[in-house]
Order: C-alpha cells, then structure tokens, then sequence
C-alpha cells in the first residue's frame, strides 16, 4: 500500500527523519495512515485539528534503570519503559513485554496497535504498551522475583487502577504478573486492579489466561463461517510459537475439529503429522520452562527442525502466527499459498510483514489482522477490570461467553466497515477505520489536548 494523501505523506516523512532507527513503529504507522485515507477524505477537520500528528506522538513515554541484584550477588541494570500512548478511551491498557529485542521502537509499534485494538473491542481502554530488555531465560525464580520488584518499584509511581493497568506479553506471565502485583501492593498499601492476568485467588479472571488463544479461534472460526462458509472442523493448523497465545489457540482449534500438526518457539518447530498432543506441549513450556524439541523425544513420530521460519513449509489449511513480529514474510506466505492455505489468522502481534499480507490477500487467502483476530486477550483483561471494580468474579461460561460476544462482534464491525469502504473482505482495512474512527471522534470532542 502506498500513501496518496500530502497531508499523511508528510506526516509519514516527519517520522522517518526523526525515528528513522525505529522500523516496527514505521511499519505500523504507515499501515494504519494507508488504511485511514478515506476517512480523512471525509474528514477535512481533522487535519486543521492536527489530528494524525497527535495520534502518532505516545501523550507520555517513560523510560527508567532497573537495578537488580542476582544470585551470585552482581548488580545488574537493565533498562524499563512504558508508552502510554493515548487515552481517548480510557485508562492506558497493554502488556509488558521482557525480551532482549525490546527497545523504544518495539514498544512504540505496540502501543500504537494498541489503540485501536482496544477501541474495536468496544471496552473503555486506551492505548499503551511496556517492559524491559531483560532476558527472563535462564534466570532463576529468584532473579525473576528481584528484577520484577526493582522494575515495579519504578513503574508503580506512573500506573494505577484508573490510570493505567499493565498486562503480560511474551517472558510476562502469570509468574511476572505475581510477583508485580505484589510489590505495587506492598508500595501502595492498596488492593486494586492495577494489574490484569492476576492469579485467580487475588483478583484475576476466568479465561484470562486462555483468552487471546480462544478470542482468535473464534475469529477465525466466524471469519470461515462467513465468508467460505467453512470452520475449523477438520482442517489441519499450524501455529507458530509455543507460548501462552500459541498454547490456547491449539486447545480451542483442537476443540473445534481441527488438527494441529506444528508448533515452534525461537529455536526450531516440532511436525507431529498425528495431531500436537497439547499436554506435552503445556508440560515442557509451562512447568519447566523448556524447549520445544524436547517433544520429539517424548514422541517419536514428531520431527523436530531446527530453525523456526521453515515452520510456514508444513501444509495446512488455517495458519496461526502466535511468536512475534515479522515472523511470516512473503517467502513464507507463497509456501503457505502453494500448500493451499486458505486463511491466515495473526495471533502475535504484527507476525506478518507487509509484503506477505499483500501476497496472501492477493491470492485470496483470508487474513485476519492481529489488531481484530488477537484482541479476545486485552477484552478479557478489560473484564478482569471490571470485575476487580465490582469486587465479584464471573463464572468460566460467563466470560468466556462475553469473550465470543466480544470476538463476534469485532468481526461483524470490521467486515461492516470493509464493505461500507468499497474494500469488502479487506481487514486489515476494516480494522484501522474502525478502530480508528472512535479514537478520532473521542480526541476531537476534547478539542486540542
Ligand atoms: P510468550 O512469551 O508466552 O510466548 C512467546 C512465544 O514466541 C514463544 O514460543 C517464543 O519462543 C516465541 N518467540 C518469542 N520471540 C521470538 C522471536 N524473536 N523469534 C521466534 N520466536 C519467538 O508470549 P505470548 O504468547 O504472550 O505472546 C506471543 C505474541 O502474541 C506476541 O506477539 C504478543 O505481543 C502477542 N499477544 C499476546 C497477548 C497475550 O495475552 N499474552 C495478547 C495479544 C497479543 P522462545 O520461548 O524460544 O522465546
């Protein structure tokens, strides 16, 4: 897609002389500009507003040191930060991320998702992401334990329950949120819901765990239903990655009919042409923290490849990309073509370069844009919200029947709004508008802040 708009086009050149060095957050940018040219077509007032100029600049960044100490008793300092990108909608939402690669561009890119993805979930959240280039691996539970204390020690000062409430993303889990969770507690002397992905006996919700997994199994699922009048009943999957999105969105593709013969992490990919047995998976990934090749010792009819990109050469009919960005480029998306693929749904966020989305959408693959098809995680976190605001906890069936609700209408929204554009079946057009249209009517009732 190319910019046709001077008013966007100049924006775009801003950003690249100023944060040339941060790519994620060009390519995600640009996407979003390229989608938003018709609405702005509508919209003479939000360029006299300075409306992209403001959408595009995080309202804060903050970027702080995270001393810590390990166990052989060295100081060690890592670097933490949060974006909070915009509130239009609500208090800032979005997960922390810890994983050597994060740096302020990964992290812009993001936050910037981020808005527009809580805006399509239809919640009052605003736009934010956080974290540190600390490498989790390796490190033992006590490391863990400090250098998450150290890290909300500085963190707690700038979030709250009405100001902002982090999340997990990858190396940020149930364990991460814990230890969190209670030193904001102990800091503040307060119990509120600060954090989301909150264990169950303080303060966390049903599902949440499952929910990005479940939300884009539904997706996919009523994206099939509609538009080829298919789902996931009988269909062979291969999903990318082997943590908490990859992990669930096998439970639920499993659940709904389907086989699931491959899944990876950053080393390699394991083919199990029998069907991925998921406790195996669940047992070397969330009890001992380990590596996925150690499934094909525990199955010898698995094959393990070293190399986790090749993982887009098994055939398959549905592709779920639940690592990282960037992690499906065109080369991957012409194998996924050739082996007859019929749908793409992004389970990470932004795991699809440009060039792969051009290719699959122009060979008619359905693709369903992390923004829509991942957003059942953040939704579920607005519940836990919710929730910890009432001081009462919902049933499993209850959430998890919001969450479909949630996913529903996400789908009917941005396939409404594709049509409504002259793109129809273009989502990732649909996505941006629509996220992006109650964004833009929010800031421009607040006028110039
Ligand atoms: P986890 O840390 O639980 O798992 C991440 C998985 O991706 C692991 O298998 C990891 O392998 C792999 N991975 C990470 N970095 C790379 C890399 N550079 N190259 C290849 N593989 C990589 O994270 P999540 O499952 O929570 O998150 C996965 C994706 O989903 C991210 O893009 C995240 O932003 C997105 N997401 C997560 C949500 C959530 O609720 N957790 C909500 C919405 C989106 P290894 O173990 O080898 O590092």
């Amino acid at each position: 897609m190319e910019l046709k708009s001077p008013y966007l086009i100049g924006i775009m050149q801003d950003l690249v002389q100023s944060v040339s060095y941060q790519k994620e957050f060009l390519q995600a940018v640009h996407e979003v500009l390229c989608s938003i040219e018709p609405v702005l077509e509508k919209h003479p007032e939000y360029e006299k507003s300075g409306l992209i100029e403001r959408l595009v600049e995080p309202e804060r960044t903050i970027m702080f040191r995270v001393p810590w100490v390990d166990d052989s008793g060295k100081m060690r300092v890592n670097r933490g930060y949060r974006v909070q990108y915009n509130s239009a909608l609500g208090p800032y939402k979005g997960g922390l991320r810890f994983h050597p690669t994060v740096d302020l561009g990964v992290l812009k890119f993001l936050g910037f998702e981020q808005i527009f993805k809580n805006s399509l979930t239809g919640l009052p959240m605003g736009g934010a992401k956080g974290g540190s280039n600390f490498d989790p691996k390796g490190k033992s539970d006590n490391e863990i334990m400090h250098f998450c204390q150290a890290f909300m020690t500085e963190l707690s000062r700038h979030i709250g329950a009405d100001t902002d409430v982090p999340a997990g993303d990858i190396g940020v889990g149930a364990r991460e949120i814990g230890y969190m969770f209670g030193q904001y507690k102990k800091l503040r002397n307060e119990f509120t819901g600060v954090l989301t992905g909150k264990g169950l006996t303080y303060g966390g919700s049903l599902v949440r765990t499952e929910a990005t997994g479940y939300g884009l199994c539904y997706f996919a699922n009523e994206m099939l239903t509609v538009k080829k009048n298919t789902n996931f009943e009988g269909k062979t999957v291969v999903i990318s990655g082997s943590g908490n999105v990859a992990i669930y969105a096998c439970e639920k593709a499993q659940a709904l009919g389907a086989k699931v013969v491959a899944m990876s992490d950053s080393n390699g990919y394991i083919y199990d042409a029998e069907g991925i047995k998921l406790d195996t998976v669940k047992d070397i990934k969330e009890v001992k923290r380990g590596r996925i090749k150690e499934y094909a010792a525990v199955h010898p009819t698995a094959v393990y490849t070293e190399g986790c990109r090749n993982i887009w050469s098994v055939a398959c009919d549905i592709a779920l990309p639940c690592a990282t960005q960037n992690e499906l480029d065109e080369e991957g998306a012409k194998l996924l073509v050739k082996n007859g693929c019929i749908a793409v749904a992004e389970g990470a966020n932004m795991p699809s370069t440009p060039e792969a989305i051009d290719y699959l959408m122009s060979n008619g693959v359905l693709f369903a844009p992390a923004k829509a098809a991942n957003a059942g995680g953040v939704a579920c976190s607005g519940l836990e919200m919710s929730q910890n605001s009432q001081r009462l906890s919902w049933s499993f069936e209850e959430v998890d029947e919001r969450l479909k609700n949630i996913m529903h209408n996400i789908f009917m929204t941005i396939d409404q709004t594709a049509i409504e554009y002259g793109v129809e079946n273009n989502f990732v057009m649909g996505a941006n508008i629509a996220g992006f249209q109650k964004v833009a009517t929010a800031m421009m009732a607040y006028g110039a802040i």
